[in-house]
């Protein structure tokens, strides 16, 4: 059976919820601050409720816990991979980054993807289902009590498509500023995108204040569509309109994500064309150089041509940073370990 998420409920609902059972509102703020402020996993860890009210909670709700299947820490970088189990079987990837500004939590927002991006290990066995908000925020909660340190910045740039889960994630995010919980500012949150254009248009319209990161990796339709099937559906015009959009309604500049791929991707034409198709947007590039996955054939790019296509891109007037990459020791890059995990 299906039990109630309660983890998912706004503090709002989690009120109505509780006064419906006939229950003084402060047992809402005590049950809420249990679940986002302190993050623990039990309804029997809520010291300061009654014996009868928890046995209560734990008949009717579920709390949809991830528990750490795996851990990897890498040694030159301090980055930590978790490989959560939620349900039985099922794998999920959560890694954590070491700033200068603090810790950083990359999380996943589907179980699997649908994409099918050609160069990225998500897809890989293709999609499960949906992550709930709780599921989302039990990412971070359990990385953080597992680290004994506080997480201030987040990117949704997991396994699986952000915007393809957009009431969950929009719940999440909801839960994850709220100041009676974990409180993270939405200026500390980064979404990634593939470019789902209708649920551009809607993020926009949200204003959350949000950093919007979108997956552009190509500079036409041609090697764009070669890469990600879904610049079929929403081509690169379509796609930079609706980023245009999102700029102008937010005043937030967008980080364009371009992976660096040996001979696909990479050439003195494809930065030009870059460069003129963001000419005059409130954007930055963020070049990777792709992160080579076991299932696939592509090659990073050279340094030399790396250095060349920023410098190109430079002198058109956008501005340019190289990723740094984190982690490499340990597989960190999207759903490499859960890959690995599902082929055993
Ligand atoms: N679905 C979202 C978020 C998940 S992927 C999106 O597409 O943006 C997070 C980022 O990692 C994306 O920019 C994605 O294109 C990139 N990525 C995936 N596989 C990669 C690889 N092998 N090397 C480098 N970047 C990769």
């Amino acid at each position: 059976m299906n039990q109630a998420d309660i983890r998912s409920l706004t503090f709002e609902e989690l009120q109505a919820l509780i006064t419906s059972r006939g229950l003084p509102k402060f047992r809402a703020a005590q049950i809420y601050s249990w679940l986002h402020e302190k993050g623990v996993g039990s309804f029997s860890e809520m010291q300061n409720l009654p014996k009868s009210l928890r046995e209560a909670l734990e008949q009717e709700y579920k709390l949809y816990n991830c528990s750490i299947d795996t851990k990897l820490c890498s040694e030159s970088d301090g980055t930590v991979k978790y490989l959560y189990e939620l349900q039985p079987g099922e794998y999920a990837e959560c890694v954590v980054m070491r700033y200068k500004y603090g810790l950083s939590v990359c999380i996943s927002t589907q179980l699997g993807c649908k994409m099918g991006c050609s160069f990225c290990a998500s897809a890989i066995g293709g999609f499960r289902r949906q992550l709930r908000s709780s599921e989302m925020l039990s990412e971070i909660y359990t990385a953080q009590a597992d680290l004994g340190e506080r997480i201030s910045h987040i990117v949704l740039m997991g396994t699986g498509e952000p915007l393809d889960n957009y009431e969950n994630v929009l719940r999440f995010l909801r839960l994850v500023t709220d100041e009676r919980g974990l409180n993270i500012s939405m200026r500390h949150i980064s979404l990634s995108t593939c470019g789902i254009v209708p649920r551009i248009y809607d993020l926009a319209k949200e204003h959350l204040g949000l950093t919007l990161s979108v997956s552009l990796h190509a500079p036409n339709d041609e090697i764009r569509s070669g890469l990600m099937p879904v610049n079929r559906t929403w081509g690169i015009d379509e796609l930079l309109r609706a980023c245009r959009f999102y700029t102008k309604e937010t005043s937030r500049r967008i980080s364009f994500e371009y992976t660096m791929i040996d001979g696909v991707n990479d050439s003195d034409a494809c930065a030009e064309e870059l460069a003129a198709r963001l000419h005059g947007m409130l954007c930055h590039v963020n070049l990777i150089p792709v992160n080579t996955v076991r299932e696939k054939q592509y090659q990073k790019s050279r340094a030399d041509r790396l250095r060349r296509f920023s410098e190109i891109l430079e002198k058109r007037g956008l501005t340019v940073t190289v990723r740094r990459t984190l982690g490499e020791d340990i597989n960190a890059s999207c759903g490499q370990l859960r890959a690995a995990k599902m082929q055993t």
